[in-house]
């Protein structure tokens, strides 16, 4: 990849402080990289993320489909010997990209098929009507309601924002049939707690 960089520390500093990570401490180990499960479908690595943030490189750094293909695992964050926690830090740039109106890239040229698919699905149009952003808000707002995912709630959000309700309709009968949608939401015992996190994240931001 070639880039013209435009190196700032203040994008560094930024991320740094949402994250709560120590970024500029990464000296591009790679461990981050060789252990993440999801590697594969990404087309900026853990580590050169880190690395783009480190040289001030926003723009590159929003356009990577990377951030849409982390999970959270934590993988990388077991394997820093600085203990960064990279998907914290994708987590982060994810909500960063969404206030700055980058949405969501389109997938990866050389992402396997069923990753290109999948890409495709949630990361369709850019803009501020991205199906990765209802989908990013339908999932904040059920965690914040009940304290933990609840998928059905979650797709009929989804759906109410997106209107992606034919293309979906043969998937989510398909994971009733399975037993995988429960009808009834479950809450975690001290909602109130959650609730506070996410009053913090907002204060952050
Ligand atoms: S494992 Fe940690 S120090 Fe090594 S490249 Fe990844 S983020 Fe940097
Ligand atoms: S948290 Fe994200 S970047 Fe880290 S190992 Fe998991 S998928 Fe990869």
């Amino acid at each position: 990849m070639s880039v013209a960089l435009a190196p700032s520390v203040s994008f560094l500093r930024e991320v740094q402080g949402a994250s709560g990570q120590p970024i500029s401490l990464c000296y591009q180990c790679k461990k981050c990289s060789s252990g993440c499960p999801l590697g594969f479908a990404m087309d900026l690595l853990p580590h050169e993320v880190i690395r783009l943030i480190q040289l001030g490189a926003k723009e590159e750094v929003f356009k990577a489909n990377s951030l849409w293909v982390c999970t959270c695992c934590k993988t990388c964050q077991a394997r820093c010997p600085n203990e960064i926690d990279a998907g914290q830090v994708m987590d982060t740039l994810r909500e960063m990209a969404l206030r700055a109106g980058s949405g969501a890239p389109a997938p990866a040229p050389a992402s396997p098929p069923a990753i290109a698919a999948l890409s495709r699905e949630v990361a369709a149009p850019k803009g501020p009507d991205t199906h990765v952003k209802a989908f990013h808000e339908s999932f904040l707002y059920t965690l914040r309601l009940f304290g933990r995912s609840y998928e059905l709630g979650m797709i009929a959000l989804y759906v109410g924002k997106t209107r992606a309700l034919v293309e979906h309709v043969g998937l989510g009968l398909n994971m009733v049939k399975k037993g995988k949608l429960k009808y009834i939401p479950e809450r975690v015992r001290r909602i109130g707690e959650i609730r506070k996190i996410f009053a913090k994240a907002r204060e952050k931001h």
